[in-house]
C-alpha cells in the first residue's frame, strides 16, 4: 500500500457497507475516483465532517487493491454555506451530478476543476444563483466538447431568422426551412438562442447584472435540460429536486 496526497473536491459520498462511507472524490491532477472513509457513519470527527460534499480538501490516501482509502481530509476550502441556502444547495447538487455524469473516472481533467471550483466560489457569493446555473450549463458543455451550435442553423448553415427552432438531438438550432428534418423541435426565438450565447461568452464573474426574462428562462432551461439529457443518455435525478423548488 502506498500513501498519496492530492487536492480533491467532494463530489458526493454514499453510504458503503455497516459504518463506512464512499467519497466521490475529483482531483485536479487525477480526476473523479472514488475512496473509502472508513467508519464515516459511527464517528464525528473533523475529519470525516471534512467530507462534506462540494468541499474542498487536501486528501491524504492509502493505495488500496479496489479502492483507495481516505486516511486525512484538511480543508481547502469549506463550502458548507452551500448546503445552508436550499436553492444554492440544489444547483451545486445540479453541478456535481453533471460532472460526476460526464467525466470518466480516472481522467485528469484539469479545466472542468478549475471552472467547477470557481463557479462553487461565485455560487457561494451571489444573489442570482438562477443565470449563474443556466451560465454554468452552457460552459459546461463547451469545456466538454459538447457546446451547442446556436448562431447558424446546424442543417444548411444560413443565418436564422425566426421562426426557428433547436433540436437537443441533432445539438443546435434549425431554421424553418430544415424543420421538416428533425423530430424533436423547441421553438425558440433569436433572443433566447441570443441569451445562451452570451451565457456562454462571459465570465461567470461578470453575470452580476445580466437579466433574464421568465419567457426566455423557461425557453433556454428547457433546450439545456434536453440537450444535457441527450448527451448523458438519461435523467438528471437532481432534476426533480430542481423542478420541485421551481429552478
Ligand atoms: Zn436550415
Amino acid at each position: 500500500m502506498a500513501l498519496y496526497r492530492t487536492r480533491a473536491i467532494v463530489l458526493r459520498t454514499r453510504n458503503f457497507g455497516e459504518a463506512d462511507r464512499i467519497a466521490v472524490l475529483f482531483s485536479e491532477e487525477l480526476g473523479k475516483f472514488e475512496a473509502v472513509v472508513k467508519g464515516a457513519r459511527r464517528q464525528r470527527s473533523r475529519f470525516v465532517g471534512n467530507t462534506l460534499a462540494f468541499n474542498y480538501i487536501q486528501a491524504m490516501l492509502l493505495t488500496g487493491k479496489s479502492l483507495d482509502t481516505l486516511s486525512q481530509a484538511e480543508l481547502v476550502h469549506s463550502f458548507a454555506k452551500l448546503h445552508e441556502d436550499l436553492t444554492k444547495f440544489a444547483y451545486a447538487s445540479f453541478w456535481v451530478e453533471l460532472v460526476d455524469g460526464f467525466v470518466p473516472e480516472r481522467q485528469a481533467a484539469k479545466d472542468i476543476f478549475r471552472f467547477l471550483l470557481a463557479a462553487f466560489i461565485i455560487l457561494e457569493k451571489t444573489s442570482d444563483p438562477v443565470v449563474l446555473n443556466m451560465a454554468f450549463q452552457i460552459r459546461l458543455l463547451s469545456y466538454l466538447g459538447y457546446q451547442p451550435q446556436i448562431d447558424q442553423c446546424i442543417s444548411c448553415h444560413q443565418v436564422l431568422t425566426e421562426p426557428c427552432f433547436f433540436s437537443a438531438q441533432a445539438g443546435g438550432a434549425v431554421c424553418s426551412a430544415c424543420s421538416g428534418k428533425f423530430r424533436d423541435l423547441i421553438k425558440v426565438g433569436l433572443a433566447d438562442l441570443q441569451i445562451m450565447e452570451h451565457l456562454g461568452a462571459v465570465d461567470l464573474r461578470e453575470l452580476g447584472t445580466f437579466a433574464v426574462l421568465p419567457e426566455s428562462f423557461k425557453v433556454v432551461q428547457g433546450i439545456l435540460r434536453n440537450f444535457i439529457e441527450v448527451r448523458l443518455e438519461r435523467p438528471l435525478k437532481s432534476q426533480m429536486f430542481l423542478d420541485s423548488l421551481s429552478l
